[in-house]
């Protein structure tokens, strides 16, 4: 099981080894922008490596939104980023549950997940495990809460999809820590990936706001104790850079005995 951080695309191995990390996870193109991944140059050497491979689809990806023009193109920018991370040999895509809005129903999104991983296996399949995220926040968002979760898992469980635990965005959206991954399982039955990260918001306050382990609002053994349930790589997606990474990996190692 190995421990790891979100890191700049532009070197992400030279940004594991600077954290002695055992995966690394980025994004291919702007977070917030609907481009396209171009091939990188460094793909042959992220495939061979020995560090484990993740890469995270653009925020604005949002497969559950009632809006045409919102739907159609997160459909297919996370088809591309499938096909793109699956080039690099990455183990998984890592996507927000997503949102339908103030005043939408919320089982057209769940519907448009659905949808989602029918396009998809259209469009020759995936290559590469979705791994659907939890998030702290949005309007009716699909995998805020876990009686949600419950009812988009009905919708895509049967698709293979996989999913992302992020403590920050489980405590943040109002989801205990005690106890959280045999909730989760208990839905999913699987969790293939940990967001190990800190809260800067309080519990239930649906903020997205990171923090390094043990800065923020959230009992760092919950976050140990969360790994080891699960028995799934982690990844933090803390701030600080390098230094601040490699502190956070240190304790997560160190207190999980990885
Ligand atoms: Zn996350």
């Amino acid at each position: 099981m190995r421990i790891g951080a979100h890191v700049d695309p532009a070197s992400p191995l030279e940004e594991a080894a600077a954290r002695g990390a055992e995966a690394v996870q980025f994004f291919l193109t702007d977070p917030q922008g609907y481009k396209t991944p171009k091939p990188r140059e460094d793909a042959a050497a992220l495939r061979e490596s020995e560090v484990d491979v993740y890469v995270h689809a653009p925020y604005i990806v949002n497969v559950a939104s009632p809006n045409n023009r919102i739907r159609i193109p997160s459909r297919k920018l996370l088809m591309a980023h499938a096909k793109a991370a699956a080039e690099l040999g990455a183990k998984g895509l890592i996507v927000h549950g997503g949102h339908v809005g103030q005043g939408a129903d919320i089982a057209a999104g769940f519907d448009n997940w659905r949808k989602a991983f029918e396009y998809a296996e259209s469009d020759g399949g995936l290559p590469l495990p979705i791994l659907i995220e939890n998030t702290a926040g949005g309007d009716n968002a699909c995998a805020r809460r876990f009686d949600d979760l419950a009812r988009l898992w009905e919708a895509v469980g049967s698709f293979g999809a996989g999913f992302c635990l992020d403590t920050c965005h489980a405590f943040a959206g109002g989801e205990d820590l005690v106890g959280v991954v045999d909730r989760v399982k208990a839905i999913t039955g699987r969790i293939d990936l940990i967001h190990a990260n800190d809260s800067k918001g309080g519990f239930d306050s649906g903020q997205d706001r990171h923090d390094n382990l043990g800065n923020g609002k959230i009992d760092p053994e919950l976050i140990v104790a969360a790994i080891r349930a699960a028995g799934a790589p982690a990844v933090v997606e803390t701030p600080g850079g390098a230094e601040g990474q490699t502190a956070d990996i240190t304790l997560l190692r160190e207190r999980t005995g990885r």
